[in-house]
């Protein structure tokens, strides 16, 4: 059997589904602070008014460091940014599993019949995260090169669309969801490596 996860899709499905058994969720709400007294977190500060609380889980991305670097001592998180290609043949279906080829770090699945996402990992670090991430046209020239390589089929495809953004990587690939600091109540999911979804 073959799953795959897509990102803004499994999100959306596991908020739906939280409210329908009772979770209050609020979008768009930016928060700005956290909320401490002597070592305990006590809530968090946002643009509709402060949330009183005994638990907060910090889950902000690559964007986690305003709201935490004070108190977090653990391995560093560095923001790096992910290219994503569709590459569509109108007149051919492909037929092929989700895949992560071993030997050249090309990765991929199929978006539908006519259309195959292909991602090569970047080498760009520390970028800066409020700005738009504009496509990097030598970056998809590489990953169409080392693609055609590899998945002959590529060559008769046309670039259909190419999407940019980053994700919070640690040095071993591995998320940290943990305690942050001494401080009672502060919990960090983070530093998902790109594959924060699956
Ligand atoms: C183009 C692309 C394709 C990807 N495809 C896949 C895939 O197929 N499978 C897979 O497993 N992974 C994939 N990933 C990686 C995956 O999306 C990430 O690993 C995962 O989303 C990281 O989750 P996160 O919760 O740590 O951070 P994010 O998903 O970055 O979420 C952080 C959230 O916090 C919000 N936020 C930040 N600061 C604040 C604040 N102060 N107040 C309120 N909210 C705040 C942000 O707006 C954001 O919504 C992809 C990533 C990209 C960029």
């Amino acid at each position: 059997m073959e799953v795959m996860w897509i990102p803004i899709q499994t999100t959306a499905y596991f908020l739906s589904e939280s409210r329908k058994k009772g979770v209050i969720t609020m979008e768009n709400s930016l928060v700005m602070n956290l909320l401490v007294e002597n070592k305990k977190i006590v809530g968090i500060q946002t643009a509709q008014g402060d949330i009183f609380c005994s638990t907060v889980i910090v889950s902000a991305g690559a964007w986690r460091s305003p709201l935490i670097s004070m108190w977090d001592t653990g391995p560093s998180i560095r923001s790096k940014a992910i290219q994503i290609h569709f590459l569509k043949n109108e007149s051919k279906h492909f037929s092929l599993p989700c895949f992560i080829d071993e030997i050249t770090g090309l990765y991929g699945r199929m978006q539908n019949k006519h259309t195959l996402l292909v991602g090569y990992p970047t080498n760009d670090w520390d970028i800066h995260l409020d700005k738009t991430q504009m496509v990097d046209d030598s970056h998809l020239a590489l990953t169409y090169h080392i693609g055609k390589s590899r998945i002959p089929a590529l060559k008769e495809t046309i670039v259909e669309n190419v999407r940019r953004s980053f994700d919070g990587y640690t040095q071993n690939f591995r998320g940290r969801i943990e305690k942050i600091g001494d401080i009672e109540g502060l919990y960090l999911s983070s530093g998902w490596s790109g594959g924060g979804v699956k």
